[in-house]
């Protein structure tokens, strides 16, 4: 079902009126977690003024550590939709349990199925019986084979609206980047499936200074839009910091992206 063979078409996925996969760049952009009332509101008003079309946020955390932030949970949803309300900015959020799902229903746009749950069969098989549109990001060590057929546990399910996310993966990287971001899973998936991709340079990375590059890369490459963590003090972010964007850098960036689409 996410072959290319069987549906030539490219699938544009609608998240309310905007269209991912329809030739422009779709741009998700917020902090890594959803950490207070005031933050979420605040960094969502400066998205949405400086061009973002949907804002990113976690509630439920996938943290390598058990001690770490492990999200706001509801709470967190909560924000994020009073953010939105404000804003207009559908929400793009991570959920980790099929028990999660009507919460997330409930609150979220558009629902993450974060990297290491990339082959959570049963979290994947119920967000696979909705209709809302699914962000799938790659495994930490998923071939592009392995990532399709986590996609296609969702679409068997009947939800054919996904979208892939490249978020990078593990390599032989020496700590100087976070994961190795594998542009060429861009053209890949583009011959192999009719599904949008979109780039996370953020996780990709793990360094804000290298996340303009790889997202004009990206855009360069044919993916369809890029997510990208933007923390409004990022030295002080309870999670991925170093890896945020301030809101002046998302401005920043969103002008070279524009300047990107109008030269193309
Ligand atoms: C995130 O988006 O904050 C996240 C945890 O991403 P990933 O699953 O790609 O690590
Ligand atoms: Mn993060």
């Amino acid at each position: 079902l996410a072959s290319r063979m069987f549906h030539p078409e490219p699938t544009v996925v609608r998240v309310g009126n905007h269209e991912i996969g329809n030739g422009s760049a779709t741009v998700i952009a917020g902090p890594c977690s959803v950490e207070s009332r005031e933050q979420i509101i605040q960094v969502a008003a400066q998205l949405k003024e400086f061009g973002a079309h949907m804002l990113r946020g976690g509630a439920f955390k996938p943290r390598t550590s058990p001690y770490a932030f492990q999200g706001l949970g509801e709470t967190g949803l909560q924000y994020l939709a009073e953010a939105s309300e404000l804003t207009g900015l559908p929400i793009v959020s991570e959920i980790m349990d099929p028990s999660d799902v009507p919460v997330a229903s409930e609150y979220i746009q558009v629902i993450q199925i974060g990297a290491r749950n990339m082959q959570n069969y049963p979290l994947l098989k119920a967000v696979g019986r909705l209709t809302k549109p699914i962000l799938l990001k790659r495994g930490l060590t998923a071939t592009i084979d392995e990532w399709l057929l986590a996609a296609e546990y969702i679409l068997h399910e009947g939800n054919a609206n996904v979208i892939l996310c490249e978020r990078a993966i593990r390599t032989f990287n020496n700590s100087r980047t976070r994961n190795t971001l594998d542009l060429s899973a861009i053209p890949v998936i583009k011959d192999l499936s009719h599904l949008p991709i979109i780039i996370d340079p953020s996780h990709g990375t793990g360094v804000a200074r290298y996340v303009p590059s790889m997202s004009l890369a990206s855009l360069a490459a044919g993916a369809d839009g890029l997510i990208l963590e933007v923390h409004p003090t990022p030295d002080q972010a309870v999670s991925d910091g170093a890896q945020s964007l301030t809101p002046s850098e998302f401005n920043l960036l969103m002008r070279q992206v524009h300047h990107y689409h109008a030269a193309t």
